[in-house]
């Protein structure tokens, strides 16, 4: 059985506010990967803040769980909601995910994880304050999309042990790498945009409405 967790209980501090409810085109953003996920996955969970659990309407079958402080205490709220045996974490944020990544990253093979990401077509510098310090050989670096998909038994035990030791990290592929789990990787699209700021939003808004 696999499950998918949609996380979209953030405060959106950068944005300055909570963008998974904004309509785009008529919809809420967080219900773009909703819908999507309903068709591939057994069973589905969506992380909302607490005060919006009781008043944001969601398709039957939805679990909604209230999310937590970070986006890993929000995933880890879930996780424990599930006895599913693949989990695929998907951030509401990213509304252009497409079925096909859904199906491909929760092919686990012989992994423990799987993510989308794309190679990095920028050169990438490290930086400190308004001075370079040096370049990174881009061959080699992929940047993470969602979704991610893993043994749900290995990411618990992962969550736990970071939450253990007070670790956060900027995604849950992160976890696995810490303790010794092989994370693979499926090519994802530059298509699939995180939605951040509001330059993301108008983009993401032109490209739904076919004027790009
Ligand atoms: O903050 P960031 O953009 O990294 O959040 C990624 C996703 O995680 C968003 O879809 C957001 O709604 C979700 N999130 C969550 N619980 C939190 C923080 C973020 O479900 N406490």
């Amino acid at each position: 059985m696999k499950a998918c967790i949609i996380l979209a209980a953030g405060e959106g501090k950068r944005l300055g506010l909570r963008k998974q409810f904004i309509e785009v085109d008529g919809k809420p953003l967080f219900m773009y990967s909703l819908e999507k996920a309903l068709k591939i996955f057994d069973e589905v969970l969506l992380t909302l803040p607490g005060d919006s659990l009781t008043r944001v309407p969601v398709p039957e079958g939805v679990k909604k769980v209230e999310g937590g402080k970070e986006r890993q205490d929000s995933v880890l709220n879930a996780l424990l909601e599930t006895e599913a045996e693949v989990v695929v974490i998907h951030d509401s944020a990213r509304p252009m995910v497409t079925e096909e990544m859904f199906k491909e990253v929760s092919q686990l093979g012989d992994y423990e994880g799987k993510i989308v990401a794309v190679p990095s077509r920028d050169t990438v510098k490290e930086v400190s304050g308004d001075a370079v310090l040096k370049t990174l050989d881009r061959s080699g670096l992929w940047l993470a999309q969602t979704p991610q998909a893993f043994k749900r038994k290995v990411l618990i035990e992962c969550h736990f042990r970071a939450r253990n030791e007070g670790f956060y990290g900027t995604d849950d592929a992160s976890l696995l790498e810490r303790y010794g789990y092989r994370v693979g990787v499926v090519l994802g699209s530059f298509w699939n945009l995180k939605v951040t700021y509001k330059e993301d939003l108008q983009f993401l808004e032109k490209i739904l409405s076919k004027e790009f």
